[in-house]
Order: structure tokens, then C-alpha cells, then sequence
């Protein structure tokens, strides 16, 4: 089935939608293994060397009257191997590209509406899926019948047995079937939360982040940015590479007024590169970055 198999092409997996949730509520998780070591430096193999492209590691070092938290590059050969760089430094310069990641307001409004339509096609295509395999159901049950009023008439043993061994065979068919109904559409509420924990996420990545445990940081960082960032010599980051929705957003905020039109008329209308001031040639009708599951 189509909508089950999709389940991890998904932007987010359910997994981490509950995951995610769980910390927007608040909720208390099971304690976490003893406090790693690497959870003072959640960018540590994230962020690499601008320098030599290598991951960035982390430690503390002891100076004279208390531990320093820092970055740096340790690759041989490396001309910035060994230069230090303040953990605050590094995350603060992070925290700025997080903060401008967050979509304005109308824009997330934009895509919430998106949202829906997309999800309420998913729900009318899963309807069709389901009444199609209770028309099915419905006939290996005409089946069945009319194979034990063949039973009734029979004369011979070995026939009789024939049509039992067919019997089973459609009963277990059956129950494959009636599986299917059962999970084709999505209880209405499993979908509401996942568009609403995903617009949360697409609202606020850096609130989760600042607010999240070290694997919750690490997978914000993977959701959001689609390549690792790079931390040049100068103290600057290089131009993050988005991932898909955020750069779609980004996108969008571009050439907002299009949009806006195209969407609200005919979302599925595939337009000329020259409509679109980032290039973007067609508004996908439904996000891919959805998946095609839950
Ligand atoms: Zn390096």
C-alpha cells in the first residue's frame, strides 16, 4: 500500500514527530544515558573546518583559573588546524542563521494552507484506496459463497476437499483485505497532529533547538540544513545549505505575490522558469518533502 510504504520517505519520520512533540508538551522523557561528553558541543561534527572541509571537533581546555569551551580543527596540514574557536563564538554566529531561518508569519500562513490542501488530497485518494478494497472484500465474500453452495451439491470427496482448499485460500485473502481497509485512511486526529507538529517545526526549528535535548538539537540540525555548515577562518559561517522546505520558503518569501495567486487559483499549474523569481519552474500541488505516508 502506497500510504503505508512512504512512512520514511517523510520529511520527518513519526518517530521524530513524536519525538518532537513530546518536547513541545513538555513531556518527561526516560532519563537519558549518563551526560555525554559531546552534548556541551552540539555542533561538534556538524559544523566543518571552512578550511579544509573536515568536521570541527570540540573540547575543553584548562587555562589558568577555569575550563574553556571551544571548536577547532585538528586535521594535519590543515592552516587553520589547532585555531581555537569560542564555543560561544561559534554558536552564537549559529544561533543568527537559525533565527533567520524562522519564516515570516504570512509566509508560514502560506504554508499552512499548502498543508492542508495537500493532506485533504492524500485523505480523498486514501478514500478511493479503501472503498476499492471493500469492493473487493465484498466480492471474494460472493466467492465464498457461491463455492460452499458448490460444496452442498457436490457428490464427490475430492471435489469437495478441491473447493475447502480454494475456501481458505480466499478466507486468508480475506483478512488481508480487511487489514487493508481498516488501515487505508489515516484516523482523521493522527493527521491533524502531524500537520500541526509540523508547522510547529517549520515555525520555530531554533525553539526547538534551544529548547531541546542534545538528540532532539541533532535532528533539528538534520531537518533544517541539508549539507553541514562550514566555519571559515574569518569567523563566519559559509551560505547554509537548506533543506527542501525551508528552502522552499525561502523561495516563496522571494516571489511572494505569485505565489500567493497561483496557489489560490490553480496550485497544480506548472509555470514558465520566468515566472518565478528563484527559479522555482513549478509549485508542486502537493510538498514532496511530506512523503507519501504518515
Ligand atoms: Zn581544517
Amino acid at each position: 500500500m502506497s500510504l503505508r510504504k512512504g512512512q520514511h520517505e517523510g520529511l520527518i519520520s513519526f518517530e521524530t514527530f513524536q519525538r518532537i512533540q513530546d518536547n513541545l508538551a513538555g513531556r518527561k522523557r526516560l532519563p537519558a544515558a549518563r551526560k555525554d561528553f559531546n552534548e556541551d558541543f552540539p555542533l561538534r561534527g556538524f559544523v566543518q573546518c571552512g578550511c579544509c572541509g573536515n568536521a570541527m571537533t570540540a573540547a575543553w581546555s584548562k587555562g589558568c583559573r577555569r575550563h574553556y569551551a571551544y571548536y577547532r580543527c585538528e586535521t594535519r596540514g590543515c592552516e587553520a588546524k589547532s585555531k581555537s574557536v569560542p564555543r560561544a563564538k561559534m554558536e552564537d554566529a549559529f544561533a543568527e542563521i537559525m533565527e533567520s531561518v524562522q519564516p515570516a508569519r504570512d509566509l508560514f500562513d502560506l504554508a499552512k494552507a499548502m498543508l492542508r490542501d495537500a493532506w485533504d488530497m492524500r485523505l480523498a485518494v486514501a478514500h478511493g484506496e479503501k472503498d476499492e478494497l471493500e469492493k473487493q472484500l465484498k466480492d471474494v465474500d460472493r466467492q465464498i459463497e457461491s463455492l460452499l453452495d458448490r460444496i452442498v451439491d457436490a457428490t464427490s470427496a475430492s471435489v469437495v476437499s478441491a473447493y475447502e482448499a480454494r475456501i481458505e485460500k480466499l478466507e486468508r485473502h480475506k483478512i488481508v483485505l480487511a487489514e487493508r481497509v481498516e488501515t487505508t485512511v489515516p484516523p482523521r486526529g493522527r493527521l491533524e497532529d502531524c500537520i500541526e507538529l509540523a508547522l510547529k517545526f517549520l515555525a520555530n526549528p531554533w525553539n526547538l533547538y534551544k529548547n531541546g535535548d542534545f538528540t532532539l538539537r541533532q535532528t533539528v540540525l538534520r531537518l533544517v540544513f541539508s549539507e553541514p555548515l562550514k566555519y571559515g577562518q574569518n569567523g563566519v559561517y559559509g551560505t547554509p545549505e537548506l533543506s527542501f522546505p525551508f528552502k522552499y520558503l525561502a523561495g516563496i518569501s522571494e516571489s511572494k505575490s505569485e505565489m500567493v495567486r497561483a496557489v489560490g487559483v490553480e496550485p497544480t499549474r506548472a509555470h514558465g522558469p520566468t515566472d518565478f523569481k528563484s527559479g522555482m519552474s513549478t509549485i508542486p500541488s502537493r510538498p514532496h518533502w511530506l512523503g507519501k505516508g504518515l
